[in-house]
């Protein structure tokens, strides 16, 4: 109670709730009232029931959120987990194919990540961008593939104790909020096909306000970094985005 007391203080903005309760403690007693108590009783009750329907279906309020991948990559994932990417050729190269059929199928931005054991190549899980499909701007590929590879390892922390070394790799070096979750997740390692302004040149995306030292800060916390695997081919896969003319939906036009 005291929970509910306190966080009621925050909900100023919404229309003022009838007390709860009073209705039913009324209504025990509604033998006793006189004819108009008993209506004025109905009303009030009806008038809560008809606050709780409002509230719980009003679009503004949400109670919670999903992120998915889009069916055809639900499809690519089933059929190649646990198959082992034996290079780091060819562990970006996946990233690059999923980035490119992201936008091609037009289900998100032109990004994809995957989450491997470093060691044998085994891949836990992949992500592509969904920002928009879900509406949900945190829904980067790399936020996608972390938070499945934890959901299928049934941990929060790919680096605890019994877990085998895991990878994330990228088609490209991760955004501002990326970074931060490349550190949270326990990672021991990441590889990305490149980094530099060429993204942002190329696409109008804005990546945020990286750290000047990126590399350095995710190394000084236990992640390897690998820049500059298979580079070319995906600054050609964010050329094509970009002649498509699909749009940048974080574009910030200066
Ligand atoms: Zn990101």
């Amino acid at each position: 109670m005291d929970a509910v007391k306190h966080l009621s203080q925050w909900a100023t903005a919404l229309p003022p709730a009838p007390p709860r309760g009073n209705a039913h403690r009324a209504l025990d007693a509604v033998a006793r009232r006189s004819r108009s108590e008993k209506q004025a009783i109905r009303l009030s009750a009806r008038a809560d029931g008809a606050y709780s329907e409002r509230i719980m279906n009003d679009p503004a309020v949400a109670l919670g959120f999903e992120l998915s991948l889009p069916e055809w990559a639900a499809a690519e994932l089933r059929a190649l987990a646990g198959r082992a990417f034996a290079t780091v050729e060819d562990r970006v190269r996946l990233t690059i194919s999923l980035a490119r059929a992201n936008f091609e199928r037009d289900t998100g931005g032109p990004f994809g990540a995957a989450v491997f054991d470093e060691d044998t190549g085994r891949l836990v899980s992949i992500g592509v961008n969904r920002v928009v499909p879900t509406r949900c701007s945190t829904a980067h590929a790399e936020v996608m593939a972390l938070s499945l590879a934890q959901q299928a390892t049934g941990t929060h922390d790919l680096g605890g104790p019994g877990q085998p070394a895991r990878q994330l790799v990228v088609n490209w070096c991760p955004c501002a909020m990326c970074c931060g979750a490349v550190v949270w997740s326990g990672v021991r390692s990441i590889v990305i096909a490149g980094s530099g302004p060429e993204l942002e040149q190329l696409t109008g995306f804005d990546e945020g306000p990286i750290h000047p030292d990126w590399a350095g800060e995710l190394t000084r916390r236990g992640v390897r970094v690998v820049d500059g695997v298979l580079r070319e081919e995906s600054r050609q896969m964010f050329l094509d985005f970009a002649r498509s003319g699909r749009p940048v939906y974080n574009a910030r036009k200066g």
